[in-house]
């Protein structure tokens, strides 16, 4: 079934899909496009082209068809007034992280803010009906538009007016009414000017009829009518119908305004003073004849350069006007809508990083350095940062909270880029030809370099338009969960007794066995799930191994002899583990809300893990934590212990979880229940889980951060231990000091003392020396030194290994015996530094048949090492200790043999 088809069918039979009774109570008639024989309905009867080919086609640029004038933050204001006086709730945007999907990164249009999935199946969660909502959608698919085309966007606000047809709620002559209204009404445009185009929306399994609502060639607004499923040849109406009227504001205002581009009139103040601070001499009578052209030719090519080839040619734009004016005001339109962009989604905590979502937002901010850099603009982030922010807030106030954070996260992100641009720089100087699509995306993916940057570098002249499209669509993928088969077929829902009495010890019916696999009618063993691992225990006489939930089945693994169905087992729950891992829950619980209040509003759990006697809790964070950073978490957190906290847990409807604690209940994920457990510690911290908790924050006793590491871009993992296993960490901890202590000083006491024997060494060296020559023949050793005399009275060997002995000793002595007796030969090692060095002297005598030089060189042999010297005097050293006597013995044979 494709989207041709249905609108085939549905324009076949426009009386039942399309006529609503605003067009036969205001004349409408329905005609056929005289160019690409679309249907649409219009009042004005010299009308005979669809919208997209009609001559009028954004001649609203520079010429408004209204009496009236609304910038961005003006045209909410009147829209969310005209609703509201027509029976709307208006509701606040929904964050533009999409935290209640896990197939969505970011809020993508309004309706995403009430879908939830659960299973295969989409349903609604609408906090009123009929309502309207000013929702900040983000799409990066179009990037290499944004700036250049005059009305694209990397996020916009989609005006959402959505309806379920009910006693409260209305359907399509409803909804065409009031549109048409707030077109004429409130905007004061002429009826006249208003086209609206049949069309059909699919997705999902279902589908309905649209009509699409033009001014001028430009499109405002669709109101799709969720109506059917099934397929063409046998559908049948949802039980669900929904209007998902989606707007865009940006575009309300540009209409009303007929600025050269959406731009002008959309960023407020900044746009005007980012175009004097570069000092660019803007002229209406260029851009909007340019822009016109831009816009027109955008529907006619899908190439982009084309476009602006075409556009540039039909206007007669000199070179020096578009480098002098068209380009740097590209830049700027660029920079404001992509800053825009991230003070939405570092508001609702987002991270730029390579992972995810993240990659987006980075590609932005460096989008935003390299057109600064290329056009030599030389603006002040955080002061955009300010100026953006004190304009949107007039519609989206919350943005004030974080106005800090978001600088903060923006200028830590762009010195990184500046520190990687070296490396950048290496990467691209060894590229050998100009790089394709598929070139660009693994320099982008592997090693960072943006093609903002190439561009910047002249490497490329043009960025493919297909990139980020490309980019895109490799980040978008889903995760898929592995699902085990279990033939669980027929078997009733596990009565869940852990939500309940939570019992130690409990009788249980035998459902069904197989294999080790045990299923029971009710149990208190809690399952693997939510980061929590399993409980242990036995059930009869079986030890369990794991415990996995299967849609509301529990599944317990057991070893040994597995009981039969139909029977009665009585079951006990391991409670010492139980106490432990509940503790460390809690203690995630804990630390998380610890983590956001000391480093910032971007942290979020990133996923967390609770066993009995240890824990973690990924964060997301930009950098890896300080020690400073660390001990303030955990302060902060044993603060929440000593106040001693009621832990509340309350089950709520999803929808009301949702309006009464906004979207922080989803720290561990999507929720796919009706119905949200949501646990409390006072209103410091409020998340929707399914572990088990401690009733009160002073039951944790005490929580000890253990370590924590940066596991990957954006994300920082604490680790920690809780209850009985801090206060063991502190024990062994302070114990693992003191023997530290111990050890430290008994070493430092040894050092000392070597010390002064070594000095008390240095002294005695006359004495020794005199004592030693004294010998006159065969061996005599004193102080661990040994003298040797040979029987043919021509050499004399004199030795020590001793570690008594530093390398001042054995020069002393050394140099002193050779002079004495010019027949000796002195050899000194010792030890130093983990390695054996040697120190030898030869008499003037000997010297000339035996080299010190030499010997040094057999001994450092020996050793494993390397030396040498002069005849007289040489050193050298190895690093095997266990030889240190078999060099002794070599050196001795070559003297005296
Ligand atoms: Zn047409
Ligand atoms: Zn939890």
């Amino acid at each position: 079934m494709n989207k041709k088809e249905i609108l085939d069918k549905f324009s076949a039979d426009p009386q039942r899909y399309y006529k609503v009774n605003l067009f036969e109570d205001q004349g409408f008639e329905r005609k056929s496009c005289k160019t690409c024989n679309r249907f649409f309905w219009t009042l004005d009867s010299e009308r005979s082209n669809c919208p997209d080919h009609s001559d009028d086609t954004y001649s609203f640029i520079g010429e408004p068809p209204t009496s009236k004038r609304f910038d961005y933050t003006q045209s909410w204001k009147e829209v969310e007034s005209f609703f509201v006086k027509n029976n709307h709730t208006s509701i606040n945007r929904y964050p533009v992280v999409c935290r209640w999907r896990d197939d969505l990164y970011f809020t993508i249009a309004s309706i995403v803010d009430f879908q939830r999935v659960m299973g295969s199946k989409v349903t609604f969660e609408f906090p009123a009906n009929p309502l309207v909502v000013p929702q900040t959608c983000l799409r990066f698919k179009d990037l290499e538009n944004v700036g250049v085309t005059g009305r694209h966007f990397s996020s916009f606000c989609m005006i959402g007016q959505h309806s379920i047809p009910n006693e409260n709620g209305y359907w399509k002559d409803d909804c065409i009414n009031l549109d048409f209204n707030l077109l004429t009404q409130q905007f004061g445009i002429d009826k006249k000017e208003i086209t609206f185009v049949e069309d059909v929306w699919e997705g999902g399994g279902s589908f309905g009829s649209s009509l699409e609502y033009f001014v001028r060639g430009l499109e405002l607004g669709n109101a799709v009518f969720t109506e059917f499923q099934g397929d063409l040849s046998n559908y049948k109406t949802l039980d669900q119908r929904i209007i998902d009227m989606g707007a865009g504001l940006e575009r309300f205002a540009w209409i009303t305004m007929g600025t050269p581009t959406a731009y002008d009139c959309c960023f407020g103040p900044i746009t005007e003073k980012l175009i004097q601070d570069a000092g660019l001499d803007v002229n209406s009578s260029i851009l909007v004849p340019y822009f016109t052209e831009i816009a027109k030719n955008l529907e006619l090519y899908d190439d982009l350069s084309q476009v602006r080839k075409n556009a540039i040619k039909s206007t007669g734009l000199s070179d020096e006007q578009i480098n002098r004016i068209i380009t740097p005001l590209e830049g700027i339109y660029l920079i404001i809508d992509h800053i825009r962009t991230l003070i939405f989604a570092i508001s609702d905590g987002a991270l730029p990083s390579n992972v995810g979502g993240g990659y987006n937002l980075r590609i932005m901010l460096r989008r935003i350095i390299s057109t600064m850099n290329r056009l030599k603009l030389k603006f002040d982030l955080n002061e955009i940062i300010d100026i953006q922010i004190d304009y949107l807030k007039n519609t989206y106030p919350e943005l004030e909270n974080t106005r800090e954070d978001v600088k903060e996260i923006i200028s830590i992100e762009a010195s990184r880029y500046d520190s990687s641009k070296q490396r950048m720089q290496k990467i691209v100087s060894k590229l050998d030809k100009e790089p394709n699509v598929t070139d660009l995306i693994r320099l982008y993916e592997s090693d960072g370099v943006t093609p903002e940057y190439l561009k910047e570098m002249k490497v490329i002249s043009e960025i493919p338009s297909t990139f980020y499209a490309k980019l895109s669509d490799l980040h978008q993928s889903k995760k898929q969960k592995e699902q085990l088969n279990l033939p669980l077929e027929g078997i009733s829902d596990t009565e869940l007794l852990f939500y309940g009495d939570d019992p130690r010890e409990f009788n249980a019916k035998v459902l069904k066995s197989f294999e080790n696999f045990v299923v029971l009618d009710k149990t208190a063993f809690y399952a693997r799930g939510g980061g929590q691992e399993p409980d242990h225990g036995k059930i009869g006489d079986c030890e369990i191994v794991d415990i996995t939930k299967h849609g509301n089945i529990v599944v317990h693994e057991i070893k040994g002899n597995i009981p039969k169905e139909g029977n009665t087992v009585s079951c006990k729950v391991d409670s010492k583990r139980r106490e432990g891992i509940t503790k460390n829950h809690t203690s995630t619980h804990i630390i998380n809300t610890s983590a956001r209040n000391v480093l910032g509003s971007w942290i979020w759990q990133h996923s967390a893990f609770k066993e009995e006697d240890h824990a973690r809790l990924d964060i997301t964070h930009h950098s890896a934590l300080t020690d400073e950073d660390v001990v303030k978490i955990e302060q902060a957190a044993n603060g929440i212990i000593e106040k001693s906290i009621p832990v509340k847990i309350e089950n709520f409807d999803r929808g009301t979880a949702e309006q009464k604690y906004g979207f922080r209940i989803y720290q561990g994920g999507v929720v796919p229940v009706k119905s949200v457990r949501i646990v409390s510690i006072g209103d410091l911290d409020i998340e929707a889980c399914g572990g088990t908790h401690v009733a009160n924050t002073s039951d944790v006793e005490q929580i000890k951060i253990t370590r924590t590491k940066r596991i990957q871009d954006g994300v920082v993992r604490i680790e920690f231990v809780s209850g009985d296993g801090a206060k063991e960490f502190v024990k062994k901890k302070q114990h693992d000091s003191e023997s530290k202590e111990k050890e430290d000083k008994l070493r430092e006491q040894e050092k000392e003392k070597r010390l002064e024997q070594r000095q008390l060494a240095k002294e005695r060296i006359p004495v020794i020396a005199k004592s030693l020559l004294e010998c006159k023949q065969g061996t005599v050793t004193i102080d661990n030194i040994t003298m040797e005399l040979a029987e043919s009275g021509k050499a004399n060997f004199c030795y020590s290994i001793s570690d008594d002995y530093d390398d001042v000793f054995h020069i002393g002595l050394g140099e002193k015996l050779c002079k004495e007796d010019p027949k000796l030969v002195y050899c000194g090692l010792f030890e130093q530094g983990g390695k054996v060095r040697v120190i030898v002297y030869a008499g003037e005598e000997i010297s000339k048949e035996k080299s010190a030089g030499e010997i040094v060189k057999k001994i450092s042999q020996v050793l494993g090492g390397a030396g040498g010297g002069s005849p007289k005097f040489a050193q050298g050293g190895g690093t095997d200790k266990s030889k240190k006597e078999d060099a002794i013995k070599n050196a001795k044979s070559m003297i005296i043999q």
